[in-house]
């Protein structure tokens, strides 16, 4: 076994070598149908698009660290400015986690402190002002929009991950005009029935209205992506769901345990069989070495907080505050350095959050290693019917 592994290597590092140059080289004729005039996001196209920028953008970072050990600015930023949401989706740990702590929302100091940062570093591309939560809850989400962007540098774009229940034509106006250069809706269902089973709290009807007069706007400098987290309730609508949004783009990924977080896990994941599962992380491994979650990204919570993973809803390590410290200080510290040298050593099961997380088990974790099955997890039950309104 360990020998026909070795075998493959090789030839995963062929495909995706070849994969990478085809994808460089068609990527100036891959214009998007959204935000065809921004040069930041024209070239991204549906999920191919969307993954390519991701890549890219992320693994700079992971082979500089790996080369050199220096200094890294993360390339991805995620802020979270309030800690709400006004949804309790069926794959987000939100109702059992964030939804229990009191409502707090970021402040402007600590807020402009992250912006001024992040400005002066030519490595940070994407500034997200959002992490688990509905960022449009924040009414001041357009002012902070506009706030980075009139400080940026010119390769540097703002993304918003949004469930579109706030997005109505006034507030999506007053966002393009802040310089939103992505807006990501999470949708997830092509149908009334399964979107009141998947997105429990939200209307359908109201979404599809905001969505209708999303694409009667002008969206020349805005590309907007309508994502499908694909578990078992929904997979069937998939096809459905390409057909009937043809003004956006779209994007599909597996829906994944949230580092160990999400309840129900073991229902929703979308099952291969051993073969498979097996040269997934072949592949992935070759892909991506190491997680790009702490080589590349970063999230910062309303109260300052930084803890180790966005991925890890339960907040397992936090490594430093943005109230006494900077984003450099934090990203470069002792602790952050060991985790990353813990995984170029592949010694991830070390790491606490890493030990129960699926993106690990499904994409890096050693293909001679057997498949995780069991992903059950002691988190407690969801309060349901406690969301607040939009
Ligand atoms: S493997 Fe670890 S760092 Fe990567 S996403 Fe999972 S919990 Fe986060």
């Amino acid at each position: 076994m360990q020998l026909i592994v070795k075998l493959l290597y090789p030839i995963a590092d062929l495909i995706v070598l070849v994969f990478v140059w085809a994808d460089r080289l068609i990527q100036s004729w891959r214009v998007s149908k959204t935000g065809y005039a921004n040069s930041r996001v024209r070239n991204m196209v549906n999920t191919m698009g969307y993954m390519s920028h991701a890549y890219h953008g992320t693994l700079p970072n992971i082979r500089k660290w790996l080369k050199d050990r220096p200094a890294l600015f993360p390339t991805v930023l995620q802020v979270q400015t309030i800690n709400r949401c006004n949804a309790a989706c069926e794959f987000c740990p939100y109702p059992y986690t964030i939804h229990l702590q009191e409502k707090r929302i970021m402040d402007d100091a600590l807020y402009s402190k992250i912006v001024d940062e992040c400005v002066q570093e030519k490595d940070l591309h994407d500034f997200v002002p959002m992490s688990k939560n509905e960022p449009l809850l924040d009414l001041k989400m357009e002012q902070r929009v506009a706030e980075f962007k009139a400080k940026a540098q010119p390769h540097q774009m703002v993304e918003l991950v949004t469930n579109g229940s706030a997005l109505t034509p006034t507030r999506a106006q007053r966002l393009m005009e802040a310089g939103v250069d992505l807006i990501t809706v999470s949708l997830n269902a092509s149908n009334e029935a399964t979107y009141n089973r998947v997105m429990v709290g939200l209307s359908w009807k109201q979404v599809m209205g905001n969505l209708e007069s999303l694409s009667k706007m002008d969206l020349s400098m805005v590309n907007v992506y309508l994502r499908f987290v694909v578990d078992q309730t929904n997979r069937r609508e998939l096809r459905i769901f390409h057909k009937r949004w043809k003004h956006f783009n779209l994007f599909q990924f597996n829906v994944n345990n949230r580092a160990g977080t999400v309840r129900n896990y073991e229902k929703m994941v979308m099952k291969y069989n051993d073969l498979l599962s097996r040269l997934r992380r072949i592949g992935g491994s070759r892909l991506y070495p190491v997680c790009p979650y702490v080589f590349s990204l970063m999230h910062i919570l309303e109260n300052g907080d930084v803890p180790m993973c966005s991925n890890d809803w339960a907040d397992r390590e936090v490594l430093g505050n943005l109230h006494s410290q900077s984003i450099r200080e934090i990203y470069n510290s002792p602790r952050m350095n060991e985790i990353r040298e813990l995984m170029a050593q592949g010694r991830f099961e070390e790491i606490e959050a890493c030990r129960e997380c699926s993106f690990y088990h499904d994409w890096m974790k050693s293909p001679l290693a057997p498949n995780k099955d069991d992903w059950r997890t002691n988190l407690q039950p969801a309060p349901r019917g406690q969301v607040e309104p939009v």
